[in-house]
């Protein structure tokens, strides 16, 4: 057990602490340095470590994560409403020349089993899939995948299931908007998401303006098209038979399917936070960033995300960048985002959610200071844009919003066959298309959640143990997830959020 009154220090220079302790201190507790606390301080937030002044520097990680509003002693708790932000860096006066380049350190000997597609990609699960080419068809697919789930699948055991992937796109909406290009590709991208093995369903209605073949890729020759509008189709039952019937054909190739050893160098791993709390930064995303370097070392692909979460810290990110270009192209996402968030009237401070704030978050720049640990310390390969598919392998910044789904719909657009998630709140989210491996940062929720999070990187907390150490113990629950050898919870339990597309573009 941890001793009472420990707190989390990350470096010499931070003057707050954190309190690990899940019931938190009562005032009048002494701390390890001889700090006593002015009044009782909830787990996961923060206690001055010295007097803070008005316009005194909140140091955490190292670096200014705010700036004092009115007096703190030491031993107070510092809070959200004491603090101001600091500027976020001015994107003009970023580095884009590369830093020196990490030592990345070949891994070999991993492998996991996964099913090959013709394109080379390699699925972690075999799954039919039903895209629309418009929302006006999401009932009736709906309705398919139901049936099919009933009536089709037990024939076809080596399926691992059926989903619709519905979305609100494909009418009424500014097509050639240059902005239009994020949900198209999007929808595109995810037809090719290797978990489909190339044999997706598009049912389109008829009359719409995103016509269905856009969504098929050139290179998918085993994908289908059917039109509700058909004229062929004489009523509902037919519809149904005639989709019915297209299904069987995809199913009974997708049965044929079998596991191979694959390398690690398949893997395309999304990484994302939600529901994050002080812990997030020094648990979850640390263990997560140990991880995602050894997929990396092994030659596999890492995806980061979520734009306003890096935004804070992206002078800490281009460095990290393989060259100038990369460079670039990470400092143009966050302006096309921050000008994105300027036309509707938004700032960062919108980022955190008041979930964050009660986990001890107090604003954004502490939240992207931990946020980005999850990318571990490998150089940047690339950067992608909202929706697009990867290119190179190594840790790709894949830019998205930070919303939950929104963020996961435009990873597995990019190719992501495997899903970590990263909380501290605590939230049941889940996808049907790919497994997602859940992370407590606190065992507090690891505990209570005990049938809802996969793996809990709480221990880190107390030292009990390391970073290292729980890096390990997730990647090789990383490749046994892949194989189909463990289930996550949210596939137990059947736990599974819809398609969210990013669309900035207007309606009309
Ligand atoms: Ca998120």
């Amino acid at each position: 057990m941890p001793s009472s009154n420990t707190i989390i220090r990350i470096t010499e220079s931070d003057n707050v602490g954190i309190i690990p302790q899940p019931e938190g201190l009562t005032e009048g507790s002494v701390l390890t340095d001889g700090t006593i606390l002015l009044e009782a301080i909830p787990m996961g937030h923060k206690v001055a470590l010295s007097d803070l002044r008005p316009g005194d520097a909140v140091i955490r990680y190292g670096v200014p994560i705010g700036y004092v509003n009115t007096f703190v002693p030491r031993g107070a708790w510092v809070d959200a409403p004491k603090m101001e932000l600091p500027e976020p860096p001015d994107l003009e006066e970023i580095q884009l020349e590369p830093g020196e380049p990490p030592v990345v350190e070949p891994l070999t000997g991993y492998t996991f089993q996964g099913y090959r597609n013709p394109d080379g990609s390699v699925g972690t699960k075999n799954m039919l899939g039903i895209t629309i080419s418009v929302q006006c068809v999401a009932g009736m697919t709906q309705y398919i995948e139901k049936k099919i789930r009933e009536e089709l699948l037990p024939k076809y055991p080596n399926v691992d299931g059926v989903v619709a992937l519905n979305h609100t796109y494909g009418c009424g909406i500014a097509i050639d908007a240059p902005a239009a290009i994020i949900p198209i590709r999007t929808i595109r991208n995810i037809v090719r998401n290797p978990n489909f093995g190339g044999e997706v369903m598009v049912i389109g209605l008829g009359c719409e303006k995103l016509r269905p073949e856009r969504l098929l890729s050139e290179e998918s020759t085993s994908s289908s098209v059917l039109y509700l509008q058909d004229e062929s189709f004489h009523g509902f039952s037919e519809m149904v038979d005639g989709i019915m019937a297209t299904a069987e054909q995809h199913l009974q190739k997708l049965n044929k399917r079998r596991r191979e050893t694959c390398p690690v160098s398949d893997l395309v791993v999304g990484m994302q936070c939600g529901g994050s709390d002080a812990f997030s930064g020094l648990t979850g995303n640390p263990v997560s960033g140990y991880a995602a370097d050894l997929i990396v070392r092994a030659g596999g692909t890492v995806l980061f995300s979520e734009v306003t979460e890096v935004r804070d810290a992206i002078h800490l990110l281009t460095p990290r960048a393989v060259d100038t270009y990369v460079a670039r192209a990470l400092v143009e996402e966050m302006r096309w985002y921050d000008d994105y968030l300027a036309i509707n009237q938004a700032d960062r401070s919108a980022n955190p959610t008041p979930g964050n704030k009660r986990g001890g978050l107090s604003n954004v720049v502490e939240k992207a200071l931990g946020s980005i640990a999850k990318s571990g310390t490998s150089p940047i390969a690339d950067v992608l844009g909202p929706g697009e598919r990867v290119r190179r392998k190594g840790l790709n910044f894949a830019a998205t919003p930070a919303g939950d789904f929104v963020c996961g719909t435009l990873q597995l657009a990019a190719g992501m066959n495997l899903h970590v998630f990263i909380t501290g709140r605590g939230t049941p989210y889940g996808l049907s298309m790919v497994p997602v491996v859940k992370l407590s940062s606190n065992s507090k929720l690891g505990n209570r959640w005990h049938d809802l999070i996969d793996f809990d990187a709480g221990p880190v907390a107390f030292g009990e143990k390391t970073i290292e150490e729980m890096g390990w113990e997730l990647f090789h629950l990383l490749l046994a997830v892949a194989s189909g050898q463990k289930t996550v919870a949210a596939d137990r339990w059947g736990l599974h959020n819809e398609l969210v597309l990013f669309n900035p573009g207007p309606l009309t």
